[in-house]
C-alpha cells in the first residue's frame, strides 16, 4: 500500500499493452466537435467508453445536456468519506478535425500508431491520453489502497472544448454544488518540453479582443484620397502599438501583474523551455527585458502575454 506500488502498476498497465489499447479504442471514436455530422459519436464516447470505464472504479455517472445544443457533459463522482478531501478533475472528449489523409506517412487519425516512444491518433495528446492516463492512476491507486482511493473524486468531461466550451461557463455554475472540491486538476494544455512532466499550479485566462476601425463603407483609391482620409489600417496599427512595442514588450502597466517573488523566481530557476526538433526555436530579444523563458512563460507573468497573446494548443 505504498505510492511505489501505485506507480508499479501503472507501469504494468502501459507495459502490458493494455492501456494503449484502451486509448486506440477511444481514439477510434470520431469525435470532432466542429464537424455537426459527429453529434452521434461524442455522445457514444461518453456512454460506451467513459461511463462503463468510471463504473468500474464504482463512480455514478450522468450525462448532462448542454443548454446550447451544443455536446453533452458527463459528469462522475465517487464518494468514499465525507471527512476526505475532494478533487475534481477535467477533460474534454472532442478533438479537432481529423484530417484524415493529411498525416504524414499516411497514418491514419482514428487509430493508434507507435513509432519509437510516440503514440500518433487524433486526441493522444489532446485530451483522450491525458484523460485516459488519469483514469488509469486511479485504477492503480485503488488497487494498490485495497480498493479505497483515499479520497473523494469528481469529474466533468466536455466534448466542445475545440469550439471554444461554449456552454461550460453555464454547466458550472449551474452545478455549482455538484462540482464543488477542494483541489482542481485540470490536465489538458501544453507541456513546456517533451521529457519532462509539466505540473502548472496556476493558469492565466486569456481575453480575446476584436479591434473593428470602420470609418466608411466602400474602398477609396490612394491616389484621390490619400492624405486626406483617415486610414483605418493605420489607426489599428498604432492602437495595437500603444499597447505593445515591436520586441514584445508590454507598454502599458496596467496589463503588467507584480514582479515576481523570489520564491517563484527560485521555483523557475530549474524549468526550462526546450523546443523538439520539429518546434518552432525561441525568438531571441523577444518579451520582456529580464526575464528567463521559464518566467516568461510563468502564469502571473505579462511579458508572456505579449509573447503569446493565446496558447494554440498542441494537437495529437
Ligand atoms: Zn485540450
Amino acid at each position: 500500500m505504498t505510492r511505489a506500488d501505485a506507480i508499479d502498476r501503472a507501469h504494468q498497465h502501459l507495459h502490458s499493452g493494455e492501456f494503449l489499447a484502451e486509448l486506440d479504442r477511444r481514439v477510434g471514436y470520431q469525435t470532432e466537435s466542429q464537424n455537426p455530422d459527429r453529434r452521434g459519436a461524442l455522445r457514444a464516447y461518453l456512454e460506451e467508453e467513459l461511463q462503463p470505464a468510471f463504473s468500474q472504479l464504482d463512480f455514478a455517472t450522468r450525462l448532462v445536456e448542454s443548454p446550447t445544443g451544443k455536446g453533452p457533459y458527463l459528469v462522475a463522482e465517487y464518494r468514499e468519506n465525507s471527512s476526505a478531501p475532494t478533487v475534481l478533475m477535467y477533460g474534454h472528449g472532442d478533438v479537432v478535425d481529423g484530417m484524415t489523409g493529411e498525416w504524414r506517412d499516411n497514418l491514419d487519425p482514428w487509430r493508434t500508431t507507435t513509432v519509437g516512444n510516440r503514440v500518433y491518433g487524433r486526441g493522444t495528446a489532446d485530451n483522450k491520453g491525458q484523460h485516459s492516463i488519469n483514469l488509469s492512476a486511479l485504477r492503480a491507486v485503488r488497487e494498490a489502497r485495497g480498493g479505497r482511493l483515499g479520497f473523494n473524486a469528481k469529474f466533468i468531461i466536455e466534448t466542445g472544448e475545440e469550439i471554444g466550451s461554449p456552454d461550460l461557463r453555464q454547466v458550472c455554475e449551474q452545478l455549482r454544488d455538484e462540482l464543488k472540491a477542494d483541489l482542481f486538476v485540470g490536465s489538458d494544455g501544453p507541456r513546456l518540453s517533451a521529457d519532462r512532466p509539466t505540473i502548472f499550479l496556476g493558469c492565466r485566462g486569456g481575453i480575446r479582443i476584436h479591434l473593428d476601425v470602420n470609418l466608411r463603407d466602400g474602398s477609396h483609391h490612394s491616389g484621390n484620397w490619400g492624405g486626406v482620409l483617415a486610414n483605418p489600417a493605420t489607426i489599428l496599427a498604432s492602437a495595437i502599438a500603444a499597447l505593445v512595442d515591436s520586441k514584445g514588450r508590454l507598454l502599458l502597466d496596467a496589463l503588467k501583474p507584480p514582479r515576481i517573488s523570489n520564491q517563484i523566481r527560485a521555483a523557475l530557476a530549474d524549468v526550462k523551455i526546450e523546443p523538439m526538433s520539429d518546434e518552432p526555436a525561441l525568438s531571441e530579444n523577444w518579451g520582456e527585458e529580464g526575464l528567463s523563458a521559464a518566467e516568461q512563460r510563468h502564469p502571473g507573468t505579462g511579458a508572456s502575454r505579449s509573447a503569446a497573446p493565446f496558447c494554440r494548443r498542441h494537437q495529437g
